[in-house]
């Protein structure tokens, strides 16, 4: 089964959700809520960076935490709760039920997504990689639990490249999926070879590079901040390319006022928090009539609000389920990352980082 050969299922991007918008007293009333169900359920929210604001906050304020993929595993694994509550989409739920299977895991909305997670299903996935058998399979942790346990290594954003260079360094061939705009950047940065699954994330997709050029013109002193899921051309224009939380402490350490920023809009929480007095700007996308609706802001990220996480508490519903056959192997890759992260001191400073 060849690259050229691999048909991407057609993936139904939803609506961003509309929230009705709720005044500050009733913010402050449905988090108090939100916090006594929290207590009385023995529970820990873990939100990631892309998610609403309202959450951010919440997770700071409850003990919680906010952060990438990375350490949103690595942060429910240490936690002595009996239920993980996991704002984000479903694979980041997957993972935290992989890593606790004696916990409760439970989410907002389990139709909560991810373009790359819905465009690359396991079967098609396991055939692509049983016409590969000379080549080490890494994935993305965008996907679902059945595919890592096809893997032989699981990375996130912010430690794909130590990854894939330790990997190389020992003569391997990689197989990556299923992003390939993380993957032909993480080849660039690191010179492997490797073969790719050709999907991409809905949202980074959409940034255009010439309209980023404009905005640069615009902004001559702006740092551009880039996340590698995105095309290639956008990628060029970056001051910064870099994981979710190496973008947010760019924010913080780089010298420059204003910064142009290429991921979801739901980073803005973390960054301003760090950096009130810093001007960013949205990096265009192309708007209205393109793919992601939303334009910089992922529609299935959108489904985590105070509104339902209160109602998932209230009915004791939404709990993630991994068959154990599958569980069994898929931690296998996980645990190898975070080992390797471990070992490494990868990311160790933003443990926790609520
Ligand atoms: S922003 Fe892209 S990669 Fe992240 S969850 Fe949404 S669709 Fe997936």
């Amino acid at each position: 089964m060849s690259v050229a050969s691999i048909k991407l299922p057609t993936i139904q991007v939803p609506p961003h959700p509309q929230w009705p918008d709720l005044t500050p007293d009733e913010v402050a009333a449905l988090k108090n809520k939100i916090s006594a169900q929290l207590q009385a359920q023995d529970a820990v929210l873990v939100a990631h960076y892309y998610t609403d604001a309202n959450l951010q906050s919440l997770a700071e304020e409850t003990g919680g935490c906010v952060a990438d993929s990375l350490e949103m595993a690595r942060f429910g694994a240490a936690q002595d709760a009996q239920t993980l509550v996991v704002c984000g989409v479903r694979f980041m739920g997957e993972t935290a039920k992989i890593l606790n299977p004696e916990k409760r895991v439970i989410m907002p909305d389990l139709n909560a997504t991810c373009s790359l997670d819905e465009g690359c299903p396991a079967e098609q996935f396991s055939a692509f990689c049983d016409a590969h058998p000379e080549h080490r399979v890494v994935v993305y942790a965008n996907t679902s639990a059945e595919v890592k346990a096809r893997s032989d290594w699981v990375v996130t954003s912010g430690i794909a490249l130590p990854i894939v260079k330790y990997l190389a360094q020992r003569g391997e061939k990689i197989l990556w999926a299923p992003d390939r705009h993380l993957g032909s950047y993480v080849q660039r940065v690191t010179g492997a070879e490797m073969i790719f699954w050709p999907g991409s994330c809905v949202v980074h997709e959409e940034f255009k590079s010439v309209a980023l050029e404009r905005t640069r013109r615009l902004h001559p002193d702006a740092a551009v901040l880039v996340h590698p899921e995105s095309p290639q051309n956008v990628i060029d224009q970056a001051d910064v390319v870099g994981s979710t939380t190496a973008l947010i402490k760019a924010v913080a350490e780089m010298d420059n006022q204003e910064f142009i920023v290429a991921t979801d809009g739901g980073i803005f929480y973390k960054m301003q928090q760090m950096a009130p007095n810093k001007v960013l700007i949205e990096a265009p996308t192309a708007g209205e009539g393109a793919t992601c609706v939303s334009c910089a802001h992922c529609p299935w990220m959108g489904m985590n609000s105070l509104q339902n996480l209160s109602e998932v508490l209230e009915s004791d519903s939404n709990e993630i389920h991994i068959d154990s056959a599958v569980r069994e192997r898929a931690v296998v890759p996980i645990q190898r990352m975070l080992d390797f992260a471990a070992e490494h001191g990868i990311g160790m400073q933003n443990k926790g980082n609520a």
